[in-house]
């Protein structure tokens, strides 16, 4: 067998097109959808990740602001900073990128944003939502893994679905949404003791590790789709996911490339996920 790619990028173009046309509705009624950015510090990578996500806020018609503050910043001028945008009417949605430096407790910020505000999907009530089913948002990693299994058609009901990886932002949220759509799921995490086994058995299989070859061919059940949430950096530098996509491409019957897979459906479902709270303020 050799897989079928689902690829984000091409996915991400026409769910980034309709959200456009929905701009342009609001737009017609006065309301551009606005969103903020902060990021304190100078991490490199955390410089690319926020400017990808206002340059994507350009071309869909959002209004974005970019607050990038010292690393120095002290806890309470930047809680300040998301009480402000959290009154500010122009935004819809607040994304605090992380990591923030050691001397923030970066809970104390993310639960400081205004729960209406939360597009990121971090905040403890987002979270809530999700664990009780009510309508929230999702954290944006794993609301664009759906979207990938969504784009195939793939029913999820009765579904064995393994998860590698239980961190909040990403597997533990990608297990409840599994759940929620009536697969029988399970989590794998470091003290897992033997992956392979579990893995075997799974029709589908999301990867978020940070680690390269979690996921070889020989862990993976012929005709299993595959997600691979991963990024990393191969010996030469090349970024790659955690899944041997070689290998894996002969078994499965779907697989998420790396790049070009889950990494541009998350800026993609921020980019719902504002929009959605820009409709709900201003027409609900
Ligand atoms: P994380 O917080 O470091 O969590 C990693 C998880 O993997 C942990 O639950 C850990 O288990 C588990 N783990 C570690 N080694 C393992 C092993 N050998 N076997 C099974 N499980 C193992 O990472 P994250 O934030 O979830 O991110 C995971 C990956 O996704 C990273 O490469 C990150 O860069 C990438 N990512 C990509 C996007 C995107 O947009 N494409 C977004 C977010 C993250 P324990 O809990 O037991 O430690």
């Amino acid at each position: 067998m050799t897989a079928n790619l689902i690829s984000g990028t091409e996915l991400s173009k026409s769910i980034r097109t309709r959200i456009t046309l929905e701009v342009k509705e609001l737009s017609q009624k006065g309301v551009i959808p606005g969103l903020a950015v902060i990021l304190v510090g100078e991490n490199p990578a955390s410089q690319v990740y926020v400017r990808n996500k206002v340059k994507a806020c350009e071309e869909v018609g959002f209004f974005s602001s970019l607050d990038a503050y010292p690393a120095s910043i002290t806890e309470s001028e930047l809680l300040n900073h998301i009480h402000a945008l959290n009154k500010n009417p122009k935004i819809h949605g607040i994304l605090v990128q992380l990591p923030l430096p050691g001397h923030i407790d970066a809970s104390r910020v993310i639960e400081a944003i205004d729960p209406a505000k939360d597009v990121d999907g971090f905040h403890i009530s987002s979270a809530g939502a999700l664990v009780k089913g009510l309508p929230g948002y999702w954290p944006c990693t794993p609301f664009g893994c759906m979207k990938m299994l969504e784009s195939i058609n793939f029913e999820l009901k009765g579904k064995h679905a393994v998860v590698i990886g239980r961190s909040h932002i990403v597997g533990k949220p990608m297990a409840l949404m599994l759940l929620d759509k009536n697969a029988t799921v399970t989590i794998c995490h470091s003290a897992t003791t033997d992956l392979k086994a579990i893995t075997l058995q799974a029709d589908v299989i999301v990867v978020a590790v940070g680690k390269i070859n979690v996921l070889t061919a020989d862990m993976v059940k012929s005709g299993a789709v595959v997600i691979d949430v991963g990024m990393n950096r191969d010996e030469e530098g090349k970024l790659c996911g955690d899944v041997d996509f070689e290998g894996v491409s002969k078994v499965a019957s779907y697989i998420t490339p790396v790049p070009g897979g889950v990494g541009p459906m998350t800026i993609t479902m921020l980019l719902q996920n504002t929009l959605e709270a820009a409709q709900k303020r201003h027409i609900a």
